[in-house]
């Protein structure tokens, strides 16, 4: 396989696993400050990979963020398999090179929503803390790829104060999420200060974390950090994490290792992953993916579609694959290993949550609920209770509809008339 040219000598002298290996033994593995400095760009991609020709133009071509992995990341990699779902979150394709008209920088419009640098006010009770630009990984599908590997788009001090100060005047505030960039790639003492100047707003009862250092640099989860976010999970402060597992090949023993630190300072760990084309859109990887997370005791939180940001087409599934997935999961997993599939809406509309139909709905004259199981397939009822005023409520499920569902139906409710007579 040809390489790129300006890195024809290092290439032709090292096979990528060669490569790899004098990396990781070039400095203390566990050290995560280490790992940061070790962090592999763009230009050494060739070293590490055999890349195709659509890796190379998307390394030359990329509109997206820069290209940033630590040597951790990348050894879950496969250096040869263009198909390894990792490699497609750290190497870019030539599909990120498109621009394509739907798309846009802010699909969310989180600048318009934004009062301050750094903040976005988009709920009534929350809000998103920018902390910094700045990540382990630079996930090629990032959705705040407008910002983040970005370094104007630094957050000095005197920015946060700013976002503080909104804070403390908005008392309907009660949750701040923290995000970037990873605000796990502050430093332990920048983290203290941030977390130190939420806890002493009283209306600020929960911090969301949202972090992907569990999955692509787990070291960071030390003992003194974890020291620093317990000493601030306090009666009035609750402190969570959200993290982004995409894929069971990132569920390892070191990974598992961070989460139970996290969870012994008190922290609740959650998932927020994204379906995305080529690495985790099918029914039985994201099973696989969600049974691992509860093995390291994550609980499934939501599945994103991904956002229409500048040269996602290499990454966006069609919505029905989402539905599909859910419906696949359910019956096959408890459902704390279930995540939300959502939307967020482009314009700034928010989520919104989308699931399989199995509510078909009511039927007046039997004044019975109609669902389908979606672990058997079959139709069951349930009963409107007496008196409720809530009929007109619901949809309405015709007589054509209920002739055809008596046809094919069980009813889990004995001696509830027509259906529960029938059921097979
Ligand atoms: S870690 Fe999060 S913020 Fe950073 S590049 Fe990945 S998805 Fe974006």
């Amino acid at each position: 396989m040809e390489r790129l040219g300006k890195n024809r000598g290092i290439a032709d002298l090292e096979s990528p696993a060669d490569s790899r290996k004098s990396l990781y033994s070039s400095f203390v593995w566990t050290d995560y400050k280490a790992q940061l400095q070790r962090r592999v760009k763009a230009e050494d991609l060739p070293k590490y990979f055999h890349l195709t020709e659509s890796e190379k133009i998307g390394i030359q071509e990329t509109i997206r963020l820069n290209v940033g992995t630590t040597p951790y990341y990348l050894s879950l990699s496969d250096p040869e398999d263009p198909n390894c779902p990792i490699r497609k979150m750290i190497v870019p394709r030539r599909e990120e090179s498109f621009f394509s008209p739907e798309e846009t920088l802010d699909p969310l419009h989180e600048e318009d929503l934004s009062p301050v640098k750094g903040l976005t006010h988009m709920y009534p009770d929350r809000v998103l803390l920018f902390s910094n630009h700045e990540c382990s990984v630079y996930c090629r599908h990032c959705m705040r790829g407008r910002k983040v590997s970005d370094s104007t788009e630094r957050m000095e001090t005197a920015d946060l104060e700013l976002c503080f100060d909104y804070i403390r005047n908005h008392p309907e505030i009660s949750d701040v999420v923290i995000s970037g960039g990873d605000p796990l790639n502050l430093s332990d003492s920048k983290i203290d200060w941030i977390l130190e100047n939420l806890e002493k707003i009283s209306h600020v009862k929960i911090c969301r974390l949202g972090t992907r250092n569990p999955v692509t640099l787990p070291m960071r989860i030390t003992t003194d950090l974890c020291k620093i976010v317990e000493s601030h999970n306090t009666d009035r402060l609750s402190i969570f994490c959200n993290t982004q597992f995409n894929h069971e090949k990132e569920c390892t023993s070191e990974a598992k290792e961070a989460i139970l630190k996290l969870l012994k300072a008190g922290v609740s760990v959650g998932n927020q992953c994204v379906i995305l084309k080529g690495i985790n859109d099918d029914e039985e990887t994201m099973l696989r993916l969600h049974r691992k997370l509860l093995e390291l005791r994550i609980r499934a939180y939501y599945m994103y579609d991904p956002e229409l940001i500048p040269g996602s087409r290499g990454f966006r599934t069609p919505l029905a694959k989402g539905i599909q997935i859910i419906e696949y999961m359910r019956g096959k997993v408890a459902g704390m290993g279930i995540p939300q599939f959502v939307n967020d809406l482009p314009g700034g509309g928010g989520k919104v949550s989308l699931g399989p139909n199995w509510y078909l709905g009511f039927h007046k004259p039997s004044r019975n609920h109609v669902f389908r199981s979606a672990v058997r397939g079959t139709y069951h009822l349930s009963p409107e209770p007496v008196g409720s005023e809530y009929e007109e409520f619901y949809p309405e499920i015709s007589e054509e509809t209920w002739s055809k569902l008596l046809q094919n139906s069980y009813s889990a409710f004995k001696g509830l008339g027509p259906l529960g007579e029938s059921g097979k």
